[in-house]
């Protein structure tokens, strides 16, 4: 059984242990173990070898073979003070000397009675305690720091399993509590098990069901709303992640439940000092269109880390993502964007690196052209059809950007991402399904960043002569307005441009935005141009085209936080005064 098995692995300890072995004197662990073995058994505690007992004032009285002492400010909680008594058990055998406050500073562990906030009405406690034993004592200390204040416990259950095993237990060990709420089971990978879930948790309770609240800013509010002022302490309890849902409630609180606000206090300390966060952050100028309203929360994460906490926090405040490059395919609505843009800018999504074997590593936010520069530097010939694309490697990536007959994902090797459940992974270029401006899995993900591989060695001098001859096509037949690149996907079997152009609809106009005469594709911001102005226009195109040719055009350039199909509707019959030419 389990229980053996720990026994066994105590035995084994202790079977190991050369001089001295200290054990608690309280507990039946300890006591089945005093016994055996060859090393020395000491015991620490309030009968033990070197006796330990809490004083009516609050310190510990030391006797036995500490001889007589007092020990003042121990640490709340019964089990900081067994660990201490062990500690100074510890010292006293290896004969090193300790004053009276020795036990005062000490700042406690993380995740254990951790207070998250304090004031005079409010104190919040975030504890990792997940066993019927640990919330006991939990709560006999928390009754005991603060006894005139009201005791509320929020509780995430950790692992259906454990669940299952000691829903009873846990029931009565929570009953002892003022007020009581759950959230759903952590599954710590584990799939969900009949018995496990948290309403059977919810049954075990003999009195009033505690209530279930869910892990987003609604559970928040209802716990505000239930909570109420006064005195009170409330505390987030379990091994899950129901430190970051104690951490959002402090921080709602701190702000006065002002979200913005409060999504950054509770980011602070949780990302790294260099990660930007903003609010209301204006988007043209990090678009090529040079259109569009402010992102209501924006981040720059300097690394992984900050991205996993941006997204976690995200996800707790209910707040929906986009992951921005060098918005060269992209419009932004005039009304901006509600959610969090995360782009990519800072120095660790810029690194590229030559892997030798024709290979080069880049992360997301490395330009095209950058790319292209250290190939050609590299002699590393394949890559010069990126050259002039406006994008960052992750935008590429995810619209498997390609010119010139070529396409992203012939110089893909393999993908680093995080997909939708934010598992990191690394896979090679065949696990992607990928086709004409579409990566389904990188559309649903991060891509962190690639490794490139080059069709073949050739010399810098002739990889650069390409690249030039491509830039210079490009101006040639590209317009220098802003603009997001092609407006429409290409139907099938046609292009969209040949169509425009065919049509005659080159030069058709809505406020300042103007469908290129240059190129037919291109929409032009010919200065001050609003989204309004290009969704209309795009609006037209589609209607001239489709009732002139029969072809559908869809929009390649991607509009944040819509869909083009609802924003754009069924395509309309041409109306009387379309400048379509
Ligand atoms: C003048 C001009 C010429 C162009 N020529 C071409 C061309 O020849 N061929 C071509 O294919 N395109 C072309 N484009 C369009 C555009 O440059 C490409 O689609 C480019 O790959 C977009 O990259 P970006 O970094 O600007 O992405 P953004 O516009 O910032 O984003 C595009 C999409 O990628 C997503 N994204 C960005 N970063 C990540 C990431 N790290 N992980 C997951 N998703 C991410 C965004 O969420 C968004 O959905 C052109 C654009 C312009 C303005």
């Amino acid at each position: 059984s389990s229980a053996a098995m720990l026994d066994g692995a105590f035995l084994q300890l202790i079977a190991r242990t050369k001089q001295r072995v200290l054990l608690s004197s309280e507990g039946d662990l300890s006591g089945r173990f005093i016994e055996t073995g060859g090393a020395e058994r000491l015991t620490f505690g309030p009968g033990g070898d070197f006796r330990v007992l809490a004083d009516a004032d609050g310190g510990l009285q030391l006797g036995g073979r500490f001889g007589e002492a007092r020990i003042e400010s121990p640490p709340v909680g019964r089990f900081n003070q067994i660990n201490g008594a062990a500690a100074l058990a510890v010292l006293s055998l290896l004969n090193a000397g300790f004053s009276a406050d020795v036990l005062s500073s000490f700042r406690g562990m993380a995740r254990r009675q951790t207070v998250l906030h304090r004031d005079l009405t409010l104190t919040v406690v975030e504890d990792y305690a997940h066993h019927p034993t640990e919330i006991t004592a939990l709560i006999d200390c928390l009754r005991a720091m603060e006894p005139e204040r009201r005791l509320v416990v929020v509780f995430q259950p950790h692992r259906y399993s454990r669940t299952k095993q000691f829903k009873h237990a846990f029931a009565d060990a929570l009953q002892a509590v003022d007020q009581l709420f759950l959230l759903p089971v952590y599954a710590a990978h584990e799939s969900e098990l009949d018995g496990g879930r948290v309403v059977d948790l919810v049954e075990a309770f003999d009195a009033e069901p505690p209530e279930v609240l869910s892990m987003d800013p609604d559970g928040i509010g209802r716990l505000v709303d239930s909570v109420g002022t006064g005195p009170v302490t409330v505390a987030f309890v379990g091994a899950g992640d129901i430190d970051h849902f104690g951490g959002m409630f402090t921080s709602m609180h701190r702000t006065e439940f002002e979200s913005s606000a409060a999504w950054c206090d509770f980011l602070k300390g949780r990302v790294s000092p260099e990660c930007v966060l903003k609010q209301e952050e204006p988007l043209s100028n990090k678009t090529t269109m040079r259109i569009g309203g402010a992102a209501r929360f924006y981040a720059e994460p300097s690394n992984l880390c900050d991205l996993r906490a941006l997204l976690r926090a995200a996800k707790l405040f209910g707040l929906e993502t986009f992951y921005l490059g060098r918005g060269s395919n992209l419009l932004v609505p005039d009304e901006g964007f509600a959610g969090l843009v995360i782009r990519f800018s800072g120095p660790a999504w810029r690194r590229t690196e030559v892997l030798g074997s024709g290979r080069l590593w880049t992360a997301a936010g490395v330009r095209l052209k950058e790319i292209c520069g250290h190939a050609a530097k590299a002699g590393l010939a394949g890559f010069e059809f990126l050259e002039g694309i406006p994008g960052a490697i992750g935008g590429a990536l995810r619209m498997n950007a390609g010119a010139m007959g070529n396409w992203m994902f012939d110089v893909v090797e393999r993908v680093q991402f995080l997909d939708e459940a934010g598992q990191l992974q690394d896979l090679p270029k065949d696990a992607f399904h990928f086709g004409y401006r579409k990566v389904e899995e990188i559309s649903r993900g991060i891509a962190l960043g690639a490794i490139l591989k080059s069709a073949e060695v050739e010399t810098e001098a002739s990889i650069r002569d390409r690249m030039h001859s491509y830039s210079s096509s490009r101006k040639e037949s590209q317009p220098r307005d802003p603009s997001a690149g092609c407006i429409f996907k290409n139907p099938h079997g046609n292009f969209a441009g040949k169509l425009i152009d065919t049509y005659g609809v080159k030069g058709m106009r809505v406020g300042a935005a103007e469908v290129s005469a240059v190129h037919g594709n291109f929409i032009v911001n010919r200065g001050g141009a609003c989204a309004a102005d290009v969704i209309e226009l795009v609006r037209q195109v589609r209607a001239v085209i489709h009732a002139k040719s029969g072809y559908v055009l869809e929009p390649e350039v991607l509009l944040l936080g819509k869909s083009w199909d609802d924003v754009l509707g069924e395509i309309e019959p041409i109306k009387e005064g379309m400048n379509h030419g």
